[in-house]
């Protein structure tokens, strides 16, 4: 299929012809035909199916259209498309994409997102535009001041549904909603297809299409997995170790730390061996997040260390190794960060250290995942090493985010997996994306 066969027109295909996708990912075939004929739609994939374009090429071509030639400006109009998503990360890359995809259209857009000043936000939306992508903690905060004109909004989008209601978002979008015109066309984006997202869709949606895409390539089958049995206290040894094994060649690294705190020691430590490194976790300023993340794509930096919910949704290519410094606490964690790595189809690895206390975890991820994850020794690695004494740091601040888990670390939730597990031949993953409340200082990052 070629997305000329699509309804797209020039403009957008002279787009996309530039940013390079040569046809559709199976998500854009079945959700953009159903979209560009006005129906509400229902799409469970997950990021890194083409999801994003497959709800903003439609609606641009369909905003584009509304106004003759193409010719739509946020002069007095209103907005006509909202798109609310549950993190700044996903609103900046959303964002990204409707400026790639839109380059040819004479469309106005804006961006709405906790954690940053309110003003420019509300001199854009004083200024008019077409289409609004927003978190909704602070989306909900200018309306309430009075800002943004909905009168004519004619596309919503909830995407990432099933992570905006694990964070709390669902009173914050009712009001929303409620404030917006009745007649419209939504669509709602989901990793999973829960209870209480079908609540939700029946709430918002009206006669929805559904449309249903696993991953791209499910990580748990495409990356190279394996753990690494590690003494708690060498995980920094083993991580350096790792890092300058030339036979390893993990070159563009993605770490995951279970705290804010852990994440920060850990970067720490590598820039003192002198390999840059950057970190990502909701103690962050916006400016720092967005840095980070920028210098992690450009490599200037090698190393990202990030929190999980801080990791949601980020869509890096080329990240060459996931390391799970500390072993993840839900089976969906584990499944959404080895999937950051072998993204596109690329091959990636996935290591994760294992301590004493995280065997129960493992047994129980690998009955999810249905397979083995070979263990691994690091050659030339000293494992009987002692203890380094600790830190002058060590001396301050608090630590117990470092304690070890005593609150029944059991391993990945039980609760989804058997929703969520493969059926029918068709893929479907165990968690959501997303992620990454930064709006909320009460929901912010493990
Ligand atoms: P998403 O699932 O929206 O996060 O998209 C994942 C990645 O796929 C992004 O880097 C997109 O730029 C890329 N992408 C989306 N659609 C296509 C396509 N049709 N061909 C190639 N890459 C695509």
């Amino acid at each position: 299929m070629a997305f000329s066969s699509l309804g797209l027109g020039a403009n957008l295909l002279k787009a996309l012809g530039e940013v390079g996708y040569a046809e559709p990912t199976p998500i854009q075939a079945a959700a953009i035909p159903p979209i560009l004929a006005g129906r509400d739609l229902i799409g469970i994939a997950q990021t890194g199916t083409g999801k994003t374009a497959a709800f903003v090429l439609p609606i641009l071509a369909r905003l584009a259209g509304m106004t003759g030639g193409g010719n739509a400006r946020g002069n007095g109009s209103g907005t006509r498309a909202l798109v609310i998503a549950p993190t700044r990360e996903l609103v900046a890359q959303i964002e990204e994409n409707v400026r790639a995809y839109a380059k040819h259209l004479p469309l106005k857009m804006a961006v709405v997102f906790g954690g940053v000043g309110e003003r420019p936000q509300k001199e854009a939306l004083d200024a008019g535009v077409d289409l609004i992508v927003a978190t909704p903690g602070r989306l909900l905060d200018l309306m309430k001041q009075g800002y943004g004109d909905f009168r004519n909004l004619k596309f919503l989008v909830l995407d990432e549904a099933d992570r905006m209601l694990d964070m709390g978002f669902l009173p914050d979008i009712r009001r929303i909603v409620k404030a917006l015109p009745k007649p419209r066309q939504t669509l709602l984006f989901s990793a999973t297809l829960s209870r209480e997202i079908e609540s939700l869709t029946h709430e918002f949606l009206t006669s929805p299409e559904k449309v249903e895409i696993g991953r791209r390539s499910n990580p748990a089958e495409t990356v190279a997995q394996s753990v690494y049995e590690v003494p708690k206290h060498l995980k920094p040894a083993l991580l350096l170790h790792l890092l300058r094994d030339e036979a390893h060649a993990l070159e563009m690294v993605l770490v995951f730390s279970r705290t804010k705190h852990g994440a920060d020691r850990i970067a720490r430590n590598l820039e003192r061996q002198g390999i840059k490194t950057a970190t990502l976790h909701s103690n962050r300023s916006q400016n720092q997040r967005l840095r980070a993340l920028g210098d992690f794509k450009s490599g200037a930096v090698r190393v990202l260390v990030a929190t999980d919910i801080a990791a949601r949704g980020i869509d890096v290519d080329g990240i060459s190794h996931v390391v799970n410094y500390d072993f993840p606490m839900h089976l969906e964690d584990y499944i959404h960060r080895i999937g950051r790595t072998g993204r596109a189809q690329q091959e990636g690895d996935a290591i994760s250290f294992l301590t004493s206390e995280d065997h129960g975890a493992l047994r129980a991820l690998e009955r999810f995942i249905g397979r083995a994850i070979p263990r691994k020794r690091a050659e030339g690695f000293d494992y009987t090493a002692a203890a380094p004494p600790p830190p002058p740091e060590a001396a301050r601040g608090p630590r117990s985010h470092h304690a070890p888990r005593s609150n029944g670390h059991s391993g990945p939730r039980s609760s989804r997996p058997s929703s969520n597990g493969n059926r029918g031949g068709r893929r479907r993953s165990s968690q959501g994306q997303g992620g990454g409340q930064s709006g909320n200082p009460s929901r912010t990052a493990r």
